[in-house]
Protein backbone atom coordinates (compact mmCIF):
# COMPACT_ATOMS: atom_id res chain seq x y z
CA UNK A 1 0.00 0.00 0.00
CA UNK A 2 1.60 3.72 -1.06
CA UNK A 3 0.31 7.12 0.13
CA UNK A 4 -1.34 9.36 -2.67
CA UNK A 5 -0.17 12.51 -2.51
CA UNK A 6 -3.03 13.73 -0.05
CA UNK A 7 -1.75 10.83 2.39
CA UNK A 8 -4.44 8.46 1.95
CA UNK A 9 -3.09 4.31 1.08
CA UNK A 10 -3.50 2.60 -2.63
CA UNK A 11 -2.61 -0.38 -3.38
CA UNK A 12 0.46 -0.79 -5.71
CA UNK A 13 0.99 -4.05 -7.34
CA UNK A 14 4.34 -5.54 -8.37
CA UNK A 15 3.50 -6.41 -12.19
CA UNK A 16 7.25 -8.39 -11.69
CA UNK A 17 5.49 -10.74 -8.79
CA UNK A 18 1.55 -10.46 -10.69
CA UNK A 19 0.53 -13.81 -11.49
CA UNK A 20 -3.18 -11.87 -13.24
CA UNK A 21 -5.30 -14.16 -10.91
CA UNK A 22 -7.58 -10.61 -10.65
CA UNK A 23 -8.03 -11.66 -7.18
CA UNK A 24 -7.51 -8.00 -5.44
CA UNK A 25 -10.29 -7.21 -8.48
CA UNK A 26 -12.87 -9.28 -7.12
CA UNK A 27 -13.06 -8.82 -3.76
CA UNK A 28 -13.08 -5.13 -3.66
CA UNK A 29 -16.43 -4.03 -2.66
CA UNK A 30 -16.63 -0.76 -4.69
CA UNK A 31 -17.68 -2.75 -7.48
CA UNK A 32 -20.91 -2.88 -7.22
CA UNK A 33 -22.02 -5.65 -9.28
CA UNK A 34 -20.55 -8.00 -6.58
CA UNK A 35 -22.02 -6.21 -3.81
CA UNK A 36 -25.31 -7.26 -5.28
CA UNK A 37 -24.20 -10.91 -5.98
CA UNK A 38 -22.42 -11.29 -2.31
CA UNK A 39 -24.67 -10.10 -0.52
CA UNK A 40 -27.70 -12.46 -2.13
CA UNK A 41 -25.27 -15.33 -1.07
CA UNK A 42 -24.40 -13.79 2.39
CA UNK A 43 -28.50 -13.59 3.15
CA UNK A 44 -28.56 -17.37 2.77
CA UNK A 45 -25.48 -18.08 4.44
CA UNK A 46 -25.11 -16.16 7.06
CA UNK A 47 -28.81 -16.09 8.77
CA UNK A 48 -29.29 -12.55 7.95
CA UNK A 49 -32.94 -11.39 9.69
CA UNK A 50 -34.97 -9.84 7.25
CA UNK A 51 -35.64 -7.03 9.27
CA UNK A 52 -32.51 -5.35 11.01
CA UNK A 53 -33.12 -4.90 14.98
CA UNK A 54 -32.85 -1.89 16.25
CA UNK A 55 -31.46 -0.60 19.72
CA UNK A 56 -30.88 2.54 21.51
CA UNK A 57 -27.70 1.21 24.52
CA UNK A 58 -25.49 2.52 26.64
CA UNK A 59 -23.17 1.52 29.39
CA UNK A 60 -24.06 0.85 33.24
CA UNK A 61 -20.77 1.34 33.87
CA UNK A 62 -20.34 5.87 34.28
CA UNK A 63 -16.77 5.65 34.33
CA UNK A 64 -16.25 3.44 30.62
CA UNK A 65 -18.95 5.11 29.64
CA UNK A 66 -17.19 8.65 29.89
CA UNK A 67 -14.58 7.10 28.57
CA UNK A 68 -16.27 6.15 25.12
CA UNK A 69 -17.29 8.01 22.15
CA UNK A 70 -21.10 7.15 22.23
CA UNK A 71 -22.73 4.74 24.66
CA UNK A 72 -19.95 2.23 25.03
CA UNK A 73 -21.36 -0.21 22.06
CA UNK A 74 -17.41 -1.04 21.35
CA UNK A 75 -16.89 -2.35 25.33
CA UNK A 76 -19.96 -4.10 25.66
CA UNK A 77 -19.56 -6.23 22.55
CA UNK A 78 -15.68 -6.58 22.82
CA UNK A 79 -16.29 -7.52 26.74
CA UNK A 80 -17.86 -10.82 25.73
CA UNK A 81 -15.37 -11.68 23.30
CA UNK A 82 -12.17 -10.64 24.89
CA UNK A 83 -14.07 -12.98 28.54
CA UNK A 84 -14.27 -16.04 26.40
CA UNK A 85 -10.96 -15.83 25.59
CA UNK A 86 -11.19 -14.98 21.60
CA UNK A 87 -9.68 -11.98 20.14
CA UNK A 88 -10.56 -8.60 18.63
CA UNK A 89 -9.31 -6.56 15.55
CA UNK A 90 -10.19 -2.53 16.05
CA UNK A 91 -7.57 0.65 15.19
CA UNK A 92 -5.97 2.26 17.84
CA UNK A 93 -3.51 5.53 18.22
CA UNK A 94 -0.33 5.29 18.16
CA UNK A 95 1.01 8.39 20.16
CA UNK A 96 4.74 8.30 18.73
CA UNK A 97 3.92 7.88 14.88
CA UNK A 98 0.26 9.98 15.19
CA UNK A 99 -1.19 6.78 13.33
CA UNK A 100 -4.47 4.98 14.21
CA UNK A 101 -3.47 1.23 13.37
CA UNK A 102 -5.37 -1.65 13.12
CA UNK A 103 -4.18 -4.08 16.08
CA UNK A 104 -5.59 -7.66 17.13
CA UNK A 105 -6.12 -7.25 20.56
CA UNK A 106 -6.50 -10.10 23.39
CA UNK A 107 -6.19 -7.58 26.38
CA UNK A 108 -9.05 -5.66 27.97
CA UNK A 109 -6.36 -2.95 28.97
CA UNK A 110 -5.16 -2.65 25.35
CA UNK A 111 -9.07 -2.51 24.26
CA UNK A 112 -9.78 0.27 26.77
CA UNK A 113 -7.09 1.90 25.11
CA UNK A 114 -7.94 1.45 21.99
CA UNK A 115 -11.13 3.17 23.13
CA UNK A 116 -12.43 7.14 21.42
CA UNK A 117 -13.00 7.68 17.91
CA UNK A 118 -10.43 9.20 15.70
CA UNK A 119 -11.13 11.68 13.30
CA UNK A 120 -8.45 9.98 10.71
CA UNK A 121 -8.24 7.23 8.15
CA UNK A 122 -6.55 4.00 9.99
CA UNK A 123 -3.69 1.66 9.35
CA UNK A 124 -4.63 -1.60 8.22
CA UNK A 125 -0.63 -2.52 8.47
CA UNK A 126 -0.49 -6.43 8.27
CA UNK A 127 -3.82 -7.12 10.42
CA UNK A 128 -5.80 -9.11 8.25
CA UNK A 129 -2.70 -11.28 7.56
CA UNK A 130 -2.18 -11.40 11.48
CA UNK A 131 -5.84 -12.34 11.98
CA UNK A 132 -5.44 -14.99 9.58
CA UNK A 133 -2.67 -16.80 11.05
CA UNK A 134 -4.31 -15.98 14.42
CA UNK A 135 -6.98 -17.97 13.44
CA UNK A 136 -4.94 -20.59 11.96
CA UNK A 137 -3.14 -21.04 15.41
CA UNK A 138 -5.98 -21.13 17.79
CA UNK A 139 -8.50 -23.78 15.83
CA UNK A 140 -11.35 -23.41 18.51
CA UNK A 141 -10.90 -19.15 18.91
CA UNK A 142 -12.83 -16.59 16.81
CA UNK A 143 -12.37 -12.96 16.21
CA UNK A 144 -14.58 -9.82 16.28
CA UNK A 145 -14.01 -7.39 14.37
CA UNK A 146 -14.28 -3.33 14.69
CA UNK A 147 -13.85 -0.94 11.60
CA UNK A 148 -15.57 1.62 9.60
CA UNK A 149 -18.27 0.43 6.52
CA UNK A 150 -15.40 -0.20 3.86
CA UNK A 151 -12.62 -1.58 6.99
CA UNK A 152 -15.51 -3.88 7.44
CA UNK A 153 -16.10 -5.36 4.03
CA UNK A 154 -12.08 -5.80 3.07
CA UNK A 155 -12.00 -7.94 6.60
CA UNK A 156 -15.43 -9.71 5.59
CA UNK A 157 -14.17 -10.42 2.06
CA UNK A 158 -10.55 -11.54 2.85
CA UNK A 159 -11.43 -13.83 6.07
CA UNK A 160 -14.79 -15.52 3.18
CA UNK A 161 -11.63 -16.20 0.69
CA UNK A 162 -9.75 -17.95 3.11
CA UNK A 163 -12.49 -20.03 4.35
CA UNK A 164 -12.49 -18.50 7.88
CA UNK A 165 -16.05 -16.21 8.23
CA UNK A 166 -17.59 -18.48 10.39
CA UNK A 167 -15.47 -17.51 13.16
CA UNK A 168 -15.16 -13.81 12.43
CA UNK A 169 -18.37 -11.33 13.58
CA UNK A 170 -17.89 -8.29 11.75
CA UNK A 171 -19.33 -4.78 13.53
CA UNK A 172 -18.94 -1.65 11.32
CA UNK A 173 -18.81 1.58 12.71
CA UNK A 174 -21.15 4.76 10.91
CA UNK A 175 -19.21 7.23 9.72
CA UNK A 176 -19.32 10.30 7.95
CA UNK A 177 -16.00 10.20 6.08
CA UNK A 178 -12.17 9.12 5.82
CA UNK A 179 -9.82 11.97 6.56
CA UNK A 180 -6.14 12.25 5.24
CA UNK A 181 -3.44 10.64 7.48
CA UNK A 182 -1.22 13.69 6.03
CA UNK A 183 -3.33 16.55 7.08
CA UNK A 184 -3.79 14.98 10.43
CA UNK A 185 -0.01 14.41 11.20
CA UNK A 186 0.73 17.55 9.96
CA UNK A 187 -1.71 19.31 12.33
CA UNK A 188 -0.29 17.12 15.16
CA UNK A 189 2.95 17.29 14.91
CA UNK A 190 2.57 20.96 14.66
CA UNK A 191 1.00 21.11 17.96
CA UNK A 192 3.57 19.16 19.12
CA UNK A 193 6.10 21.71 17.85
CA UNK A 194 4.23 24.66 19.59
CA UNK A 195 3.22 22.93 23.21
CA UNK A 196 5.29 19.71 23.59
CA UNK A 197 4.61 15.67 23.32
CA UNK A 198 0.89 14.80 23.45
CA UNK A 199 0.11 12.30 26.33
CA UNK A 200 -3.66 11.85 25.21
CA UNK A 201 -5.79 12.94 23.03
CA UNK A 202 -9.63 12.92 23.06
CA UNK A 203 -11.49 13.90 19.94
CA UNK A 204 -14.85 13.49 21.82
CA UNK A 205 -14.42 15.13 25.42
CA UNK A 206 -17.62 14.32 26.89
CA UNK A 207 -17.44 16.75 29.99
CA UNK A 208 -19.81 19.43 28.51
CA UNK A 209 -21.80 16.38 27.56
CA UNK A 210 -21.70 13.95 24.57
CA UNK A 211 -23.90 15.98 22.33
CA UNK A 212 -21.35 18.89 22.82
CA UNK A 213 -18.25 17.16 22.83
CA UNK A 214 -15.22 19.01 22.77
CA UNK A 215 -11.54 17.77 20.99
CA UNK A 216 -8.36 18.19 23.16
CA UNK A 217 -4.81 16.68 23.55
CA UNK A 218 -3.13 16.54 27.21
CA UNK A 219 0.58 18.23 27.21
CA UNK A 220 1.71 17.83 30.97
CA UNK A 221 -0.65 19.83 33.04
CA UNK A 222 -1.24 21.82 29.82
CA UNK A 223 -4.74 21.20 28.01
CA UNK A 224 -4.86 22.10 24.32
CA UNK A 225 -7.86 22.87 21.74
CA UNK A 226 -8.27 21.06 18.99
CA UNK A 227 -11.37 21.99 17.99
CA UNK A 228 -10.22 23.84 14.45
CA UNK A 229 -9.23 19.95 13.46
CA UNK A 230 -12.81 19.14 14.08
CA UNK A 231 -14.18 21.83 12.40
CA UNK A 232 -12.01 20.90 9.70
CA UNK A 233 -13.35 17.37 9.76
CA UNK A 234 -17.20 18.67 9.62
CA UNK A 235 -16.28 20.89 6.60
CA UNK A 236 -15.29 17.61 4.43
CA UNK A 237 -12.25 19.13 2.62
CA UNK A 238 -9.75 16.63 3.69
CA UNK A 239 -11.74 13.15 3.21
CA UNK A 240 -10.71 10.31 0.74
CA UNK A 241 -12.68 11.11 -2.33
CA UNK A 242 -14.32 7.38 -2.70
CA UNK A 243 -16.27 8.54 0.64
CA UNK A 244 -18.64 10.31 -1.54
CA UNK A 245 -19.24 7.17 -3.52
CA UNK A 246 -19.34 4.93 0.01
CA UNK A 247 -21.70 2.24 -0.73
CA UNK A 248 -22.16 1.82 3.00
CA UNK A 249 -24.53 4.89 4.32
CA UNK A 250 -27.45 2.79 4.88
CA UNK A 251 -29.78 0.98 7.60
CA UNK A 252 -29.27 -2.40 6.06
CA UNK A 253 -25.71 -3.89 5.48
CA UNK A 254 -23.99 -6.98 5.21
CA UNK A 255 -21.97 -7.13 8.63
CA UNK A 256 -23.41 -8.87 11.51
CA UNK A 257 -24.06 -5.50 13.51
CA UNK A 258 -23.60 -1.72 13.06
CA UNK A 259 -22.77 0.90 16.02
CA UNK A 260 -22.77 4.73 15.56
CA UNK A 261 -24.17 7.73 17.92
CA UNK A 262 -27.79 7.52 18.43
CA UNK A 263 -28.30 11.17 17.44
CA UNK A 264 -31.58 12.81 17.30
CA UNK A 265 -32.35 11.03 20.16
CA UNK A 266 -33.22 13.66 22.11
CA UNK A 267 -36.22 14.29 19.44
CA UNK A 268 -36.97 10.73 18.78
CA UNK A 269 -36.31 9.07 22.07
CA UNK A 270 -36.67 11.91 24.60
CA UNK A 271 -37.34 9.95 27.97
CA UNK A 272 -33.92 7.82 27.01
CA UNK A 273 -32.02 11.08 26.69
CA UNK A 274 -28.78 10.93 28.76
CA UNK A 275 -25.99 13.42 28.95
CA UNK A 276 -23.11 10.96 28.88
CA UNK A 277 -24.36 9.36 25.29
CA UNK A 278 -25.98 6.63 23.84
CA UNK A 279 -25.32 4.40 21.21
CA UNK A 280 -27.03 3.23 18.39
CA UNK A 281 -26.72 -0.53 17.67
CA UNK A 282 -28.45 -2.04 14.33
CA UNK A 283 -28.53 -6.11 13.90
CA UNK A 284 -28.34 -7.77 10.82
CA UNK A 285 -27.75 -11.49 11.39
CA UNK A 286 -28.14 -14.14 14.32
CA UNK A 287 -24.28 -14.29 14.83
CA UNK A 288 -25.00 -10.40 15.66
CA UNK A 289 -28.57 -10.72 17.56
CA UNK A 290 -26.48 -13.96 19.93
CA UNK A 291 -23.67 -11.57 20.89
CA UNK A 292 -25.93 -8.53 21.75
CA UNK A 293 -28.16 -10.88 23.88
CA UNK A 294 -25.21 -11.71 25.51
CA UNK A 295 -23.87 -8.17 25.85
CA UNK A 296 -27.29 -6.44 27.06
CA UNK A 297 -26.60 -7.14 30.71
CA UNK A 298 -24.19 -4.08 30.78
CA UNK A 299 -26.22 -2.19 29.09
CA UNK A 300 -28.84 0.15 29.60
CA UNK A 301 -31.02 -0.41 26.33
CA UNK A 302 -34.12 -0.04 24.72
CA UNK A 303 -36.00 -1.11 21.34
CA UNK A 304 -35.93 1.83 18.50
CA UNK A 305 -37.01 1.89 14.63
CA UNK A 306 -35.41 2.31 11.50
CA UNK A 307 -37.02 6.26 11.42
CA UNK A 308 -36.24 7.12 14.96
CA UNK A 309 -32.30 6.06 14.13
CA UNK A 310 -32.12 7.66 10.99
CA UNK A 311 -29.41 9.97 10.64
CA UNK A 312 -27.24 11.51 7.55
CA UNK A 313 -24.79 8.65 7.09
CA UNK A 314 -27.42 5.36 7.18
CA UNK A 315 -28.91 7.25 4.43
CA UNK A 316 -26.35 8.70 2.17
CA UNK A 317 -22.75 9.72 2.08
CA UNK A 318 -21.14 12.74 2.78
CA UNK A 319 -20.81 14.65 -0.17
CA UNK A 320 -17.07 16.36 -1.24
CA UNK A 321 -17.26 19.81 -0.23
CA UNK A 322 -17.14 22.37 -2.87
CA UNK A 323 -14.31 23.83 -1.57
CA UNK A 324 -12.39 20.70 -1.33
CA UNK A 325 -9.98 21.29 -4.19
CA UNK A 326 -9.29 24.93 -3.13
CA UNK A 327 -8.24 23.84 -0.13
CA UNK A 328 -5.90 20.99 -1.01
CA UNK A 329 -4.44 23.81 -3.50
CA UNK A 330 -4.33 26.11 0.00
CA UNK A 331 -2.25 23.48 1.69
CA UNK A 332 0.46 22.57 -1.04
CA UNK A 333 1.01 26.41 -1.34
CA UNK A 334 0.86 27.71 1.80
CA UNK A 335 0.95 24.59 4.02
CA UNK A 336 -0.76 23.22 7.44
CA UNK A 337 -0.93 26.59 9.27
CA UNK A 338 -2.40 28.65 6.62
CA UNK A 339 -5.21 26.00 5.89
CA UNK A 340 -6.00 25.41 9.97
CA UNK A 341 -6.40 29.44 9.93
CA UNK A 342 -8.42 29.54 6.62
CA UNK A 343 -10.95 26.39 7.13
CA UNK A 344 -10.67 25.58 10.76
CA UNK A 345 -11.41 28.58 12.56
CA UNK A 346 -14.83 29.38 13.92
CA UNK A 347 -16.30 32.17 11.47
CA UNK A 348 -18.15 34.98 12.56
CA UNK A 349 -21.36 34.37 11.67
CA UNK A 350 -21.41 31.52 13.59
CA UNK A 351 -19.52 33.15 17.28
CA UNK A 352 -22.52 35.72 16.63
CA UNK A 353 -25.03 32.55 16.83
CA UNK A 354 -23.34 31.18 20.29
CA UNK A 355 -23.03 34.39 22.03
CA UNK A 356 -26.94 35.28 21.16
CA UNK A 357 -27.94 31.45 21.91
CA UNK A 358 -26.44 32.46 24.93
CA UNK A 359 -27.86 35.57 25.80
CA UNK A 360 -31.28 34.51 25.30
C1 LIG B 1 -13.95 8.54 11.19
C2 LIG B 1 -15.21 8.27 11.97
C3 LIG B 1 -16.41 8.87 11.56
C4 LIG B 1 -17.61 8.61 12.27
N1 LIG B 1 -18.79 9.16 11.84
C5 LIG B 1 -19.94 8.85 12.48
C6 LIG B 1 -21.21 9.36 12.04
O1 LIG B 1 -21.29 10.12 11.06
N2 LIG B 1 -22.33 8.99 12.71
C7 LIG B 1 -22.29 8.13 13.78
O2 LIG B 1 -23.34 7.82 14.33
N3 LIG B 1 -21.12 7.64 14.24
C8 LIG B 1 -19.95 7.97 13.60
N4 LIG B 1 -18.77 7.46 14.06
C9 LIG B 1 -18.80 6.47 15.17
C10 LIG B 1 -18.75 7.05 16.56
O3 LIG B 1 -17.91 8.19 16.61
C11 LIG B 1 -18.18 6.00 17.54
O4 LIG B 1 -16.89 5.58 17.11
C12 LIG B 1 -19.00 4.75 17.60
O5 LIG B 1 -20.34 5.06 17.89
C13 LIG B 1 -18.46 3.80 18.67
O6 LIG B 1 -18.59 4.42 19.89
P1 LIG B 1 -18.38 3.60 21.25
O7 LIG B 1 -18.73 4.49 22.37
O8 LIG B 1 -19.04 2.28 21.15
O9 LIG B 1 -16.83 3.27 21.11
P2 LIG B 1 -15.49 3.77 21.79
O10 LIG B 1 -15.32 3.04 23.07
O11 LIG B 1 -15.32 5.23 21.78
O12 LIG B 1 -14.48 3.09 20.71
C14 LIG B 1 -14.24 3.65 19.45
C15 LIG B 1 -14.23 2.58 18.42
O13 LIG B 1 -13.94 3.20 17.17
C16 LIG B 1 -12.76 2.63 16.61
N5 LIG B 1 -12.08 3.73 15.91
C17 LIG B 1 -11.63 4.89 16.44
N6 LIG B 1 -11.12 5.65 15.47
C18 LIG B 1 -11.21 4.94 14.31
C19 LIG B 1 -10.86 5.19 12.97
N7 LIG B 1 -10.28 6.33 12.59
N8 LIG B 1 -11.14 4.25 12.03
C20 LIG B 1 -11.72 3.08 12.38
N9 LIG B 1 -12.08 2.78 13.65
C21 LIG B 1 -11.85 3.70 14.59
C22 LIG B 1 -12.00 2.06 17.78
O14 LIG B 1 -11.12 1.04 17.34
C23 LIG B 1 -13.15 1.53 18.62
O15 LIG B 1 -13.58 0.30 18.09
C24 LIG B 1 -17.57 7.74 13.38
C25 LIG B 1 -16.36 7.17 13.80
C26 LIG B 1 -15.18 7.43 13.11
C27 LIG B 1 -13.89 6.79 13.57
Amino acid sequence: MKPDDEGFLYPSIDQEKCVCCCKCLTVCDYKKEKLKTEEAEDVEKNGYLPQPLIYGARLKDRTALMESSSGGAFTALSDIFLSDGNGIVCSSYNYDSHKQQFHLITDKRDRDNARGSKYVQSDPGNVFTEGEQWLKSNPNKKLLFFGVGCQAAGFKSFMAAKGLSDRVVIVDIICHGSPSPEIWRKYIKNVEEKNGKIEYINLRDKRKGWNRSIAVAKIGSKEVSLQDYRRLYSARLNYRLSCNECPYTKIDRSTDITIGDFWGIEKTHPEQFDELGTSLIIIHSEKGGKLFDRARTSLDYFESDSKKCLQPNLERPSAVSSAREKFWKDYRTHGIDYVIEKYGKKSLISRAKKILKRIF
